[in-house]
């Protein structure tokens, strides 16, 4: 059943249980009104006060009798028309001679009033009680009531589903818009188109907006998946084609033991370059879907990249000068699997883009202000221009892939942002072509 008949019935359910309760309570007070005729009632009001009253020792007492009671007001008088106790319908007080046992008809004011009057004899004097009720039918109210009730709620009631399926109807049109878009935009498989919902309640708009961000992403990362797979096909293709190429001279042309050592030693680093690649997007992808769940631990950092840089500087071919600026008792929560990767993405492109003889300084402060352990990489070596910048962190992005095929794929960077995102922190790199590159990350401290 629709959301939109849902409604509907749930509005005629309520208004048909209003409508049944109304009738009902007017068809009760209809009755209980006719069986209450106001002659019947001022005399039965008087009458029964007059039995109320108690006369001991010379006096009367009427402090039992009802003053007011079902429209009827009533009041007691002295023999010689002395008021001595009552209440009136209005200011007036109704001075009119007394008729005993006779249902009279008064106008006062404009106003119409039946009135009643009895005496009661006693030994030694008597009282007159009188009682005074409006006339009005109010049977009659109750009629017209009944009318305009019968009358009037057939037309709410038609009115109120008319106006519920509409409102219900106006309310869900965005969502089959919404539907609809998706719909198309699913089997036409354009990602870029998006849900354009102009009028609509605000929750509508929320869902709508809700859903273009949900297409944006998906888009992205369709983007992402797509430019990546062609990005790393590419990338697999040279090795691939080297080691090919390798066989075939060592099966064709290879006559001595040298030449074949030259074409497995060939093979040997293709192939190890080609694992390095496959493990960087493996990682990548890893990190990317957290695939995998990497625990971090509260350790000294000093220490760990001390070590790193101590082990990552082993071979210095370039004869590099090292400096370490590392401020002792520096602490975070990092997974030391993954940071090593980063402390060690930087000295590789530190060392792989500085100058022979060149320097490189490995700093670590703590801003305590931040609460932020801050490494900094800082080389002089070939620099990066300004335009490429931004395209550093992409993934198999290189300056010159040339200098690539000997070691490197344009991956390092965007794992070092991959796993420093993952550790709530940032990367930035400051660079001038020519003179030196610095890049620094900052992660919390514990
Ligand atoms: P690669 O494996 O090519 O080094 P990276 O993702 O680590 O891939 O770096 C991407 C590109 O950024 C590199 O190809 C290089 O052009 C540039 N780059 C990175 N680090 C430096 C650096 N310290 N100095 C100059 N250029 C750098």
């Amino acid at each position: 059943m629709s959301a939109r008949l849902r409604i509907t019935l749930w509005i005629t359910t309520m208004m048909l249980i209003m409508t049944l309760i109304v009738l009902l309570f007017v068809i009760v007070v209809n009755n209980s009104s006719v069986a209450n005729d106001p002659t019947d009632s001022l005399v039965d009001a008087v009458m029964a006060n007059a039995s109320k009253l108690v006369y001991s020792d010379g006096t009367f007492s009427w402090n039992n009798i009802d003053l007011y009671k079902r429209g009827v007001y009533c009041s007691v008088y002295s023999i010689d028309g002395t008021e001595l106790v009552g209440a009136f319908p209005s200011e007036e007080h109704f001075t009119l001679d007394f008729r005993s046992g006779m249902v009279r008809s008064i106008t006062v004011d404009g106003a119409k009033y039946l009135v009643f009057d009895i005496y009661t004899d006693y030994e030694g004097g008597g009282v007159w009680i009188r009682g005074i009720i409006s006339p009005y039918d109010q049977s009659e109210i109750i009629k017209e009531l009944l009318a305009l009730t019968y009358t009037l709620l057939p037309v709410l009631i038609v009115f109120s589903i008319v106006g519920g399926w509409l409102v219900a109807c106006s309310a869900f049109r965005p969502v089959e818009k919404i539907v609809n878009s998706a719909d198309s935009i699913s089997s036409g498989s354009d990602l870029s188109a998006r849900i354009k919902l102009k009028r609509g309640p605000s929750e509508m708009k929320h869902l709508a907006a809700a859903f273009n961000r949900m297409l944006e992403r998906l888009e992205q990362s369709f983007e992402a998946e797509k430019n990546f797979t062609s990005a790393a096909s590419h990338e697999l293709r040279t090795p691939i084609t080297v080691i090919l190429a390798e066989c075939d001279r060592a099966k064709r042309k290879c006559s001595t033991k040298e030449d074949f050592l030259e074409s497995v030693n060939a093979i040997e680093y293709q192939s190890r370059n080609m694992g390095e690649l496959v493990q960087q997007m493996l990682s990548l992808s890893r990190l990317q879907y957290g695939a995998e769940k990497y625990p971090m631990r509260v350790s000294s950092l000093s220490e760990f990249i001390d070590a790193c840089t101590d082990e990552f500087f082993i071979d210095n071919d370039k004869s590099i000068t090292i400096r370490k600026e590392i401020a002792p008792d520096v602490s975070a929560k990092y997974n030391p699997d993954l940071f090593s990767r980063v402390i060690m993405n930087l000295l590789q492109n530190a060392y792989k883009y500085g100058n022979e003889n060149g320097n490189i300084t490995v700093k670590l402060s703590a801003d305590k202000a931040k609460n932020y352990a801050v490494l900094c990489v800082q080389d002089d070596g070939i620099g990066i221009s300004e335009e490429n910048l931004d395209k550093i962190w992409l993934r198999f992005w290189q300056a010159d892939p040339s200098r690539g095929v000997s070691g490197g794929s344009g991956l390092g960077l965007a794992l070092v942002k991959e796993i420093t995102d993952l550790h709530n922190g940032t990367v930035a790199v400051e660079s001038t072509e020519g003179v030196g590159s610095t890049f620094t990350v900052s992660i919390p401290m514990k």
